[in-house]
């Protein structure tokens, strides 16, 4: 018998990787919430790195923090907006946290003199987590996420280990694995044998999928469905098709109408009391598919040629917009192709500028020469992170006249460190996970643009930071009209800064964008298109 009411939802996927696992497991995830069960989502990932928080984003996109201050993959963060639930730690796990926390055990003598293996070590240590999320009790559904392609030499430990909780009689689970089924255009056929070598293959490691969900950029028709079926040893309700969509808001619904959900809670026997209510979701696609009012918006970053490198705030505009039934059209400005003299350029038509986060030198004048631009110009402002701290830069630079102004993260021995190091960051040596990561309070100032859009005088956010504003330089800055309207109550750090002779400028220390949801925008992103637009009128 199951040792608990968790049910266990394995997603895996095979032919070729980027199939969107992430968005098929966060709209299942969405359905069976619709019903009232309560799903967490969980993505493993089968690369040595301990975490993705120190990847390039060019490698891997954006990392994604949870409020527990972990680096995860930026599927967490779909999750968190499919599903209006937080993620934390263990809803992300490499196969490089596997063998550190197995090595640290060996070296403790924890094994008791035998011989440290894949299996049963690791494949144990990538049990344990899966189940960490299901122990808690609190989740009806656990769906985990198999990160690469069935086959991979890196995926071998975890499909193993799915094999093994398939047979653990104290685990409910199936398994759907995600294939691709491609259109030759020359003969004008669908074709399956992809489909089929690819389930055949997780066969060959013991492991039958219950649920093949076939991506696909033409329809699939039952007879088609019937032939895999066969071949593939599945039932033929269990043979989804995931047809391209518009938007990945769309798959939710798209998966309702193959009946996933449906599919699911009949291979578990569960009845289905209820159908989804899915009615809000629905609305939110219809503001976002007729929107009233259109403006373009400016993203100045270093990495734009990958959009995922941004896509947190990417989304977030989306929320936001679609909640002010406004289509934002992002413009992608390259920081690095910016100087003063070009800057107008590129900015001169748009309606509001966000400058985002980053690291290191590359590209950061371009994001200055864009925040004078923006500040100058009374365009609508929004600097997140690096954004907030080039926004002090530019403002000690041409505003209070300190020529050599700059952060201390590039330029170590700035005569004006207007940004510096962080007090408890200066005897971190390791890279990963140093790092003032996670959520902390930030009280809010009476009057400011932040309290009137978060409607509260304390509010959490998540960081991801090393460097903050030099306290040294507050009444200077303040005295010339740009306030720390944000502060953290204990250690009194600014965490956001407003331009009081701007009508709308604002920089935050925090990451807005990791918290914004379909149905919850986030309230400085709504705050932010509301100013646009009215300053459009
Ligand atoms: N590099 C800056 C710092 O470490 C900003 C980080 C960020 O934008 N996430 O403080």
């Amino acid at each position: 018998m199951p040792d608990s009411k968790t049910k266990y939802i394995f997603v895996t996927g095979g032919v070729t990787s980027s199939l969107g696992k992430g968005i098929i497991s966060a709209s299942l995830a969405k359905l069976l919430q619709s019903r009232g069960y309560s799903v967490t989502i969980q993505k493993l990932d089968p690369y040595i790195n301990v975490d993705p928080g120190t990847l390039n984003p060019y490698e891997h996109g954006e990392c994604y923090v949870t409020e527990d201050g972990a680096e995860t993959d930026l599927d967490l963060g779909h999750y968190e907006r499919f599903l209006d639930r937080k993620t934390s730690q263990a809803n992300n796990v490499t196969t490089g946290r596997i063998y550190q926390h197995v090595i640290n055990k060996e070296r403790e003598g924890a094994y008791l003199g035998k011989t440290v293996q894949v299996i049963p070590h690791i494949t144990d240590e990538i049990k344990r987590r899966i189940r960490i999320l299901g122990k808690t009790g609190d989740y009806d559904f656990v769906i985990t996420e198999i990160g690469g392609t069935v086959g991979d030499i890196e995926s071998l430990p975890y499909i193993e280990a799915v094999r093994q909780l398939k047979w653990d009689p104290e685990v409910d689970s199936l398994v759907i694995h995600l294939t691709l089924v491609p259109y030759l255009s020359t003969s004008g056929e669908l074709k399956t044998k992809p489909t089929q070598h690819s389930v055949k293959q997780l066969q060959e490691s013991g492991v039958q999928a219950d649920i093949l969900v076939l991506r696909t950029e033409q329809s699939i028709s039952e007879d088609i469905k019937r032939k895999v079926a066969l071949f593939c040893n599945i039932s033929e309700d269990a043979v989804i098709e995931s047809a391209n969509a518009e938007t990945i808001y769309d798959v939710p619904l798209l998966m309702q109408k193959e009946r996933l959900d449906e599919v699911v809670l009949n291979k578990f026997k569960l009845a289905s009391a209820s159908e989804p209510d899915i009615q809000e979701w629905k609305n939110f696609l219809e503001r976002l598919k007729n929107p009233k009012q259109k403006l373009r918006i400016g993203l100045v970053g270093k990495y734009i040629e990958l959009k995922d490198s941004y896509l947190s705030i990417n989304e977030s505009i989306i929320h936001a917009g679609v909640h002010n039934d406004t289509e934002v059209e992002v413009e992608w400005i390259h920081s690095e192709s910016l100087t003063e003299e070009n800057v107008s350029n590129h900015l001169a038509s748009l309606d509001g500028l966000i400058v985002a986060p980053g690291f290191g030198e590359r590209g950061i004048e371009g994001k200055i020469a864009a925040v004078k631009y923006a500040r100058e110009h009374d365009l609508p402002f929004l600097g997140i992170c690096l954004g907030m701290q080039c926004a002090v830069i530019e403002y000690a630079r041409n505003v209070l006249n300190f020529a050599e102004a700059h952060t201390t993260e590039i330029k170590a021995d700035a005569k004006e460190p207007v940004i510096f190091l962080m007090e408890d960051q200066k005897t971190v040596t390791e890279k990963g996970g140093t790092m003032r990561l996670g959520a902390y309070e930030c009280k809010l100032a009476e009057g400011s643009i932040a309290k009137a859009a978060y409607g509260e005088d304390l509010i959490t956010e998540r960081h991801r930071h090393r460097f903050e504003f030099n306290n040294k330089y507050l009444e200077a800055f303040e005295a010339a009209g740009m306030k720390a309207t944000g502060l953290n109550p204990s250690g009194g750090m600014v965490e956001i800064v407003e331009n009081t002779n701007h009508p709308w400028f604002v920089g935050v220390q925090f990451h807005p964008e990791y918290s914004s949801t379909v149905l919850n925008p986030h309230p400085l992103f709504m705050e932010f298109i509301q100013a646009i637009n009215k300053q459009k009128q």
